[in-house]
């Protein structure tokens, strides 16, 4: 069975509509949708008026369909980086980029429906993303507000939805009355509902029995082999990250790692700066003197004797 979502053929072209066919990445366009940031900067002003720096110096690429787990330490910014890249919040500095269009660049009414129909994201804490005095299928057909008729007919049906996640059940029962996992499982399928091409979901499956993070798991990888749509979600699970195929670990505010197939790689970041895996970081503490003696292809990095 697939997921269903078959190019609209009408819409407005030509007026910068996002969901106009030949949009770069207008529904139907094949495979997901890109992000790129380039020194993506994150402040937060605090009610005592003093900055928190959340990201500081983020570049990061990832491909039209690709899925990524974003792993780190609670406080490393990944909420935050998420929210970025679902146009949810703005950069303090730095470009965003979904597919070629810059997110600063885009006027509000762009980015909404941006976020309506080819971009969703599911905020940590799913009853943020509910209307909690709603039904499940109420809620699902909020989320698809911004569907055209013809668009609503090709995504899948409610029912079929709630199914996939194991809600089957509870398709008018009140959110209000719906416990933490059932919460998280429907904010999930609302944000899959309109079949987007970028998928952000931050910790989708952290109140799940390991039956329901199976469903949820599954509904995500099903969106990206059928409709191509690129995923991306922040976990604390190893079991949940091991099913993607690229991780991206953060660290104070920047990229410290990334995974791919199953290797673990140091990022250099901006200014030079490098992580230590955190395996090490115990072992070789802050304010350690070190030197580093480059050779081909590597750095040897090591401690002097009389300092360690
Ligand atoms: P993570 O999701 O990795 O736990 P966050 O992106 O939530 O990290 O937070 C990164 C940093 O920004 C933390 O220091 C956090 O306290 C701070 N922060 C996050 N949201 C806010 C906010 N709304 N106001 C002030 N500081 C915030
Ligand atoms: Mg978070």
């Amino acid at each position: 069975m697939s997921l269903g979502y078959v190019a609209p053929s009408g819409g407005r072209a030509g007026d910068g509509d996002p969901g106009a066919p030949g949009a770069p990445g207008a529904p139907g366009a094949p495979g997901g949708l890109g992000v790129r940031c380039e020194g993506v900067v994150h402040l937060y002003r605090t009610f005592e008026g003093h900055d928190v720096v959340a990201l500081q110096g983020v570049d990061l690429e990832i491909d039209a369909g690709e899925r990524v787990a974003f792993l780190g330490p609670s406080g490393s910014g990944k909420s935050t980086l998420l929210a970025l890249l679902g146009g949810i919040q703005r950069p303090s500095a730095g470009r965003i980029f979904l597919g070629d269009e810059e997110v600063s660049r885009m006027g509000e009414r762009y980015l909404a429906r941006l976020r309506a129909r080819r971009v969703s994201t599911m905020l940590q804490g799913a009853s943020r993303n509910l209307l909690t005095y709603a039904t499940a299928r109420q809620n699902l057909g909020f989320a698809r507000l911004a569907l055209s008729a013809r668009e609503r007919r090709e995504v899948l049906p409610e029912e079929e939805l709630l199914r996939m996640v194991g809600l089957a059940q509870q398709l008018d029962q009140v959110v209000a009355t719906m416990s933490g996992g059932q919460r998280q499982r429907l904010a999930l399928a609302c944000a899959a509902s309109t079949g987007p091409q970028l998928l952000l979901a931050d910790e989708p499956t952290s109140q799940l029995s390991h039956e329901d993070r199976d469903h949820v798991l599954t509904l995500l990888h099903r969106l990206g082999d059928d409709l191509g749509t690129t995923v991306v979600v922040v976990t604390h699970q190893p079991e949940v990250a091991a099913t993607f195929p690229r991780t991206v670990t953060m660290k104070g505010g920047r990229v410290g790692a990334e995974g791919r197939d199953g290797s673990e790689y140091a990022v250099v970041g901006a200014e030079g700066v490098l992580h230590l895996p955190s395996h090490l970081a115990a072992e070789w503490p802050a304010g350690t003197l070190v030197r580093i003696e480059p050779e081909e292809r590597r750095l040897v990095v090591s401690r002097p004797e009389d300092h360690s």
